[in-house]
Order: C-alpha cells, then structure tokens, then sequence
C-alpha cells in the first residue's frame, strides 16, 4: 500500500471563552489545527490533526506545521501507511525533530492501519483495557470563587476529575486557590494543579509546602525545566506530573532516572504521533508511572485519537484524560468520536480511529500533495 496523496487543511477554531494559564500569563481565544487526510493506492484514506494549542503553549505553532508537511510530503508520499516505524524514521532523516510537525501524519496512517486490519485503533495500539477511560475538567485560572464555581460547573457535568490552572509570582493568591478549590470538593473527586511552568523553584517549593496539609493532589510542571522540576520534587511530598518539559524518549528516561516525578502526560501532539506517545506509555507502565493519556488540544479527531491510547493503558496507570473539544464552538464531526459523557469516555469501536470529518465543515483545502 503506498500514500498517493496528501490533503491539508487550516482550521481557526474559536474557544467558546477566554481561556487563561500559567497565572494568567497565557491566554487563549482561538487555537490553529492543521487536518490531514491521507489517500493511498488501496482506496483507503485516513484522517489526523495537529493542533499544538497556540504558539505559546510549547516549541511549536500551527503555522510551522503546514511548513513542515510541505518540506516532508516527498518523503511521506509513495511510503506504506502501515509500516509505522519505517515511516517515523524516515521523517525524523528527513526533518530531525520538530515532533509537532509529524503528529498528524502519524495518526493518519494508524487511522489507516486500523480500516486496513478492520481493527479499530486501540486494538492495534495494545488492546482495550476493561472499563470506560475517566476525562477531567480543565479550570482555567481566576479568583478564587471564579475557580470554585468553574469547578462546580464541570462537576455539574459529570467530571469527578479536575485539572485546575494555577502558578504565577503571587504566592498569596496560588495559596489562597489551592485551598479554596481543595476546600469546595466533594467526597470521590481527584485534584492536579497545573502550574505550566510558572514557577521558580522557591515559589514552588513555598506554595506546594504551605498546602500540604489537604488532602493529596498532584502538582503538574512546577517550574520551567526538567532540572528545576527535579529540584521541587527533591523538596516537596506531593506527587508531582511533568508535562511540556518532556518532547522525546530521552527525556523520560532521564526523568525516571531523575525520580522527576511520579507521572507523566503521554500526548500524541507534543511527541510526535501514537507511535511514539505508545513508546511512552508502554515505558511509563514500565517503571510504574501514572498517566494523563490525552491531546495537547484541538477537535474531536485529535481527541478521539488519544483516547484510543488511554483506552488500551491498563486502568491502574491511567488517570483521567481532558476531552480538548469540549471548549471548542465548532465541531467538525458531530455524533463522532470519543465525548464527555458524565465524566467518562470510550475508544469508538469502529475500524481506525471511528471519525470521518464532515468536509463541508474543513471548507477548501489550503494544500494538496501528490
Ligand atoms: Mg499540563
């Protein structure tokens, strides 16, 4: 089988309001997603998206997608769909790095590997654990009633898992916060504060200190680097999740050797694809990790791709994972794919990854390869 043609959209998908984090030091408004379709020799196509929630979220921009698809498309073209590994490595000589670029294609293919084997995705990617997957909340950051009533929100729709946006130079505030939000949770809810990487060192220390007495909850990406992070863990109880510090396979093996953290974010977006987020998490249940399986943003298709990774992760190393388009006002294939429901959520059982998108919804393409 060989990829006869590449089809590029640019999607400008409106949140629908503001969204704030890293202590209100990064905020969103509209995100930028890239959709591929792949056509191949056998008539199979399949479908995958970049979205890497923003420019100033990680090392990445909608933009330098679409480049980088155009300075690959010689390579991909003519290639098997099917043959993951063979693939991955061709790109990563044709483009060292830039995961982000790569994503896209990534998923396509495993979209067509599914409709090829009749399996859908998360079968291939290991096998579906028992159990719906758990999703989260995300909370952007506010006052401390604005957090505690988005919280009561989320709650309303079934989210028993919260992921709150804290962190900035205001230790006070984060303070006052965590111990609002702790304060106003039910019996049965789980708590990570997501301070994407807005802390120094000793803030982090400070603040992750002074609430230690609540109940346990997870701190996420404290601080900017990996070595700063190492530092905090070195100083503090609670369990620690690292996130936008973690791009390659090398990364989390210096983690773990580290003792980094207790956790990690496994997003197909910021390491390239499911190939290798699948790396990840099969060396994440290795050393006994648990993970946030999910997307770093984006519409159902790149939600619904993720799923299909956290469905195959056994329960007991799989925290929850955020459903992206659930803060989006489009939908670009309505009824599809993996949704909130109640707090929960399932891997479609369809052949690849179970989204067709509506076409009248991606408009005209703004590239094609062949
Ligand atoms: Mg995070």
């Amino acid at each position: 089988m060989k990829i006869e043609c590449i089809t590029v959209w640019h999607l400008d998908l409106p949140l629908s309001k503001p969204y704030w984090l890293s202590g209100g030091r990064l905020k969103f408004e509209r995100l930028d997603s890239t959709i591929v379709r792949l056509d191949t020799d056998a008539g199979i196509h399949g479908w995958g998206e970049g979205c890497p929630w923003g420019s100033t979220y990680l090392p990445a921009f909608g933009r330098g997608i679409r480049a980088g698809l155009e300075e690959l498309a010689p390579t991909i073209l003519g290639s098997d769909p099917r043959c993951l590994d063979v693939l991955n490595r061709k790109m990563d000589v044709a483009l060292p790095g830039h995961p982000y670029v790569k994503a896209a294609i990534d998923i396509a293919c495993w979209d067509i590997l599914g409709k090829a084997a009749d399996l859908p995705v998360c079968d291939l990617l290991g096998g579906r654990e028992t159990g719906d997957v758990l999703t989260n909340s995300s909370i952007s950051t506010g006052t401390p009633d604005e957090m505690i009533a988005t919280v009561a929100a989320a709650r309303a729709k079934g989210y028993s898992v919260h992921s709150c946006k804290v962190g900035g130079a205001d230790i006070a505030g984060d303070i006052a916060r965590i111990e609002a939000v702790m304060g106003s949770l039910v019996s049965g809810e789980r708590i990570t504060f997501d301070v994407n990487r807005a802390w120094t060192p000793g803030v982090a220390i400070e603040v992750m200190n002074a609430v230690a007495g609540f109940a346990p909850s997870w701190f996420e990406q404290p601080c900017e680097t990996m070595d700063q992070c190492i530092h905090v863990r070195r100083n503090t109880r609670q369990p620690i999740m690292l996130d936008e510090c973690l791009h390659s396979m090398d990364d989390h093996v210096r983690a773990h050797g580290a003792g980094a953290c207790e956790g990690v974010k496994v997003k197909p977006n910021r390491l390239g694809g499911l190939t290798k987020a699948r790396q990840v998490r099969d060396f994440g249940l290795s050393v006994g990790w648990q993970m946030h399986v999910e997307d770093v943003g984006g519409t159902v298709l790149a939600d619904t791709a993720a799923i299909h990774l956290a469905h195959s992760t056994p329960e007991a190393n799989r925290l929850a994972s955020w459903i992206g388009h659930d803060h989006l006002v489009d939908d670009i294939a309505p009824g599809q794919g993996s949704r909130n429901q109640a707090g929960r959520t399932a891997a479609p059982d369809l052949p690849g990854l179970g989204v067709e998108p509506d076409v009248q919804a991606l408009g005209e393409p703004v590239a094609r390869y062949t």
